[in-house]
């Protein structure tokens, strides 16, 4: 049987657009055999997509985790994990925590920028607020011509409404991810936009670690960009893992598309599904 994979994608209950049962649609509409959801910081859309699902396809438990790694916002995602394991869910609760607090931050600053109730309006819908979902609501509100330019406003790094927050080490990341049962990857390396020094700086720390697999495979990526990520992953041993980070429609990132691995990559799913 041909498998057809997508091991990173968002949903309501962190900032994609699509509910869970929506994304598991679509996802059954684009005859995805097999459906990672990888949430920020959250795993609350598992049970929900798995019960949805029955089996019509195959939903993989994941979560995307916020780490800082020299000053930058490095994610991590875990994938096969124990959605239910304790120790996860403390780490989830922690990082909730900072998240709640940057939230609030932000959302004052907002307040001063001429948008009175972002925060407000966001909170308490059992959602994980992340940069994106500010980006979302500043555009439906008319701040922005799109969610990247709300984004690249307000959002970004040096920008008005930016709050800077220490997530914990790649390293703790990695740890719970492990400890829940899970295969931690290094989510969209090229999206850093580092150097290639600093990029394998990155990748050696993450495997020193005990970090475990990395994407190679993602929706729009450049010219030769799949096959030196393919190469990087042989350099430092470790598995090649495939994602389009779907979160909404019009953001040039569609499900389950374009994601074949190079021929002689290692498949971070195999004996696994
Ligand atoms: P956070 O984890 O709260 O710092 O938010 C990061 C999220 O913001 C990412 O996962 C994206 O969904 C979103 N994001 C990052 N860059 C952009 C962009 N240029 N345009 C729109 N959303 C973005
Ligand atoms: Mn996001
Ligand atoms: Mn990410
Ligand atoms: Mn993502």
């Amino acid at each position: 049987m041909d498998f057809k994979i997508d091991l990173h994608t968002h949903t309501t209950c962190s900032d994609g657009a699509l509910s869970p049962e929506q994304l598991v649609q679509r996802a059954i509409d684009n005859k995805l055999t097999h459906l990672a959801i990888t949430d920020h910081d959250t795993v609350g859309a598992i049970k929900i997509a798995k019960d949805y699902a029955k089996d019509r396809i195959n939903i993989i438990s994941g979560i995307e985790i916020s780490t800082t790694w020299q000053d930058n916002q490095i994610h991590i995602v875990g994938l096969f994990i124990d959605e239910n394991n304790s120790n996860l869910l403390d780490y989830i609760a922690k990082q909730n925590e900072l998240r709640e607090q940057r939230a609030k931050a932000i959302g004052d600053k907002l307040k001063r920028l001429g948008f009175e109730n972002a925060y407000e309006d966001l909170k308490g819908n059992d959602t994980v607020i992340t940069r994106g979902t500010y980006a979302q609501y500043i555009y439906e509100k008319g701040g922005a011509i799109s969610v990247n330019d709300a984004f690249l406003k307000y959002l970004k790094k040096g920008k008005s409404a930016y709050v800077s927050t220490k997530w914990g080490d790649i390293k703790e990341a990695v740890e719970c991810i492990i400890k829940a049962g899970g295969i931690s990857v290094l989510a969209h390396p090229k999206r850093y936009k580092f150097t290639n020094t600093k990029l394998k700086k990155l990748i050696a720390y993450f495997k020193s670690v005990g970090g475990q697999a990395m994407e190679v495979a993602s929706c729009s990526q450049k010219h030769g960009e799949r096959e030196y990520l393919g190469q990087l992953c042989k350099m430092y041993d470790l598995q090649a893992s495939v994602g389009s980070d779907f979160h909404y429609d019009g953001s040039f990132r569609f499900l389950g598309y374009n994601l074949d691995l190079n021929k002689d990559d290692k498949p971070v799913w195999l004996g696994r599904i």
